[in-house]
């Protein structure tokens, strides 16, 4: 980058915020997708929406590229600058504007971390639910911009459901409001959910306004193991069947578990050979003696599939324990070589059907594979383990293998992502669940935002 606009962006947020040396550069070059290193030639830090502004002015002149990014936690490389140019962090933007505790509203800066947020919400007796199991780490912008789900989606919904409007800069320097910090709103097309889950493709959230709804006052955890994989699968949809709406329903499969107890060294889990998987189930309310009841009568769903002796986790300190298990499942597995991680998401009846082909498809493409995640959303992550070949984007060992995996995804009613976008590492497989005609539709809506395709580029598409 010419020293001269390096000064310019250095005169403008100040020069501890403009980073040029490599070692800096190197912290900004990875994300937690697999595999992925793309060094940017500068990254900024601005303090400011005007300060964002000025810059996207100065790049939009000079059709610069830039990428926007939070905390780095994504896993489909969306804030790496894979075209060089500029990475431009949240980092700074990280204050809780307003808690609005009349309507129930909170209003944000973008690097705030998810679990700040909902617990500087949670101190007014408030809830933000979406909790992706990155929460202590990943910043509220960035699931903004991957319209990110957690757990509790399957009663609460996705970040989606909770953004009323939005503060964008655009491509172009241009600041706009998305909506109107009101529930309802019939003015005009949807903007603000246009730019949810548009991965920084279309424009820099610089200010959030997200509904909040009253915390709920009870819950109960439990643990049910299962002696067949197919046979957990198919005990999710008929929870709902039977007219239950668990607040949390995953599924995390046996080997997935005994890898995360081993490593963070726990006895808490049962685990003996002959289970499959645990499902975790949560319910949540105001009563108490209401929610023991539904326990008990999804328990008694629970049986028509095999399941096995019931764990209850008692007290806080259990209920921790064992959160911080499930979410360092991701983790785990990566660690024990399951570095491929495809985020499939399919009509819940489907997951046994999802299951059953995955484990066709390991025998077919000679891998490994573990299965967990939000099964109640018929989300399930599939983590792909290929001895001796180390994944990268156009891996001819492995790609085969992904595109079938999709293939079965799209023939069982789902898509290829739920929760994690496309970014980088999904795009080539784009085609098996959009038309043509639909995905024209998206790049032109995208080179209506950015006609110089400087913001993000290559992601998506
Ligand atoms: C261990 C682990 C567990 C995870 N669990 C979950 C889970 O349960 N559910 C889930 O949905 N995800 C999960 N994720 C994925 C990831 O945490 C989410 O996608 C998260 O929303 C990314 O936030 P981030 O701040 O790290 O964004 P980044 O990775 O920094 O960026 C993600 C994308 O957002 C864009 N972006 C960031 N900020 C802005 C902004 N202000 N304006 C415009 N664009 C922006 C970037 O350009 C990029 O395309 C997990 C990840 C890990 C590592």
């Amino acid at each position: 980058m010419i020293q001269e606009l390096i000064s310019t962006f250095q005169h403008l947020i100040g020069n501890d915020h403009v980073l040029v040396h490599d070692d800096d550069l190197k912290k900004y070059a990875s994300d937690e997708t697999e595999n992925l290193f793309y060094m940017p030639d500068l990254v900024l830090k601005p303090n400011t929406t005007e300060e964002v502004s000025s810059i996207m002015k100065i790049c939009h002149q000079h059709k610069i590229t830039v990428t926007p990014r939070g905390a780095g936690t994504g896993l489909s490389g969306g804030a790496l600058a894979h075209k060089g140019g500029i990475i431009l962090s949240f980092e700074r933007m990280n204050r809780i504007l307003s808690i609005d505790e009349e309507n129930l509203q909170v209003t944000t800066e973008p690097g705030v971390i998810t679990q700040v947020l909902q617990e500087a919400v949670a101190a007014k007796g408030l809830f933000y639910p979406p909790d992706p199991s990155s929460r202590g780490t990943c910043f509220i912008g960035g699931n903004v911009a991957e319209n990110s789900g957690g757990p509790r989606a399957v009663k609460y919904g996705v970040v989606k459901d909770y953004v009323l409007n939005l503060e964008v800069v655009l491509p172009n320097g241009d600041i706009i409001w998305t909506g109107a910090n009101v529930l309802k709103n019939a003015t005009g097309y949807n903007l603000t959910q246009l730019f949810v889950g548009s991965e920084g493709t279309l424009g820099l959230v610089t200010k959030i306004v997200l509904k909040l709804i009253p915390h709920p006052k009870h819950d109960l955890l439990i643990l049910a193991p299962f002696y067949d994989l197919e046979k957990a699968g198919a005990a999710v949809s008929a929870i709902f069947r039977a007219g239950f709406t668990p607040s949390v329903l995953e599924l995390v499969e046996i080997d997935a578990l005994k890898i995360v107890n081993r490593m963070v060294d726990s006895h808490l889990v049962p685990v003996t050979d002959d289970m499959a998987a645990h499902l975790i189930i949560e319910v949540d309310g105001n009563d108490p003696d209401v929610l023991m009841k539904e326990i008990e009568s999804i328990a008694a769903v629970l049986s028509d599939y095999d399941c096995g002796e019931l764990y209850f986790a008692e007290d806080p300190t259990q209920k921790e324990a064992l959160w911080k298990l499930r979410r360092r499942v991701a983790e785990a597995v990566k660690t024990e070589g399951f570095s491929i991680e495809e985020d499939t998401v399919v009509p819940r009846a489907a997951l046994p059907a999802l299951i059953r082909g995955v484990k066709e498809l390991g025998r077919r493409f000679d891998f490994e594979a573990v299965c967990y995640g939000h099964a109640g959303d018929g989300n399930l992550h599939i983590r792909i383990r290929k001895q001796g070949h180390p994944y990268s984007l156009d891996n001819p060992e492995v790609t085969p293998a992904l595109r079938a995996l999709f293939e079965l995804v799209h023939k069982l009613g789902g898509t290829i992502s739920g929760e994690h976008g496309i970014g980088l590492i999904q795009k080539s497989y784009m085609d098996i669940v959009f038309a043509d005609a639909a995905l024209d539709s998206m790049r032109k809506i995208k080179s209506a935002f950015d006609p110089h395709h400087i913001l993000n580029p290559g992601k998506i598409f």
